[in-house]
């Protein structure tokens, strides 16, 4: 399990269903909390809103408040060390020119 911390930056590794969050992708985490349900982990705000008050748990489809906020899956995302962001934004802006 990954040591998340608010701030830290962290790339998508999987396309979540939504469309809200794309492999690949930078995004810094606002907010953090511990999963309400069997599933356990952590769920993460990188700032997109869903505008409903109810969340559900994907696997396990438990509802939740969540205000509004999109949670997502730690499972969805790395985290990325400080030292290797740079590096990592050049790399993707590379492959955006080469599309
Ligand atoms: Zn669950």
């Amino acid at each position: 399990m990954s040591n998340w911390y608010i701030g830290q930056h962290c790339v998508a590794i999987r396309n979540h269903s939504s469309g809200k969050i794309r492999k690949g992708q930078v995004y810094t985490i606002r907010s953090l909390m511990a999963s309400k349900c069997r599933c356990g982990g952590v769920y993460i705000v990188v700032g997109v809103s869903n505008g409903a008050p109810l969340g559900e748990c994907q696997p396990c489809g438990v509802m939740f408040n969540c205000n509004g906020i999109h949670w997502f899956a730690e499972r969805l995302f790395a985290p990325i060390e400080e030292g290797d962001i740079s590096e990592l934004l050049e790399v993707l802006k590379t492959e955006k020119h080469e599309l």
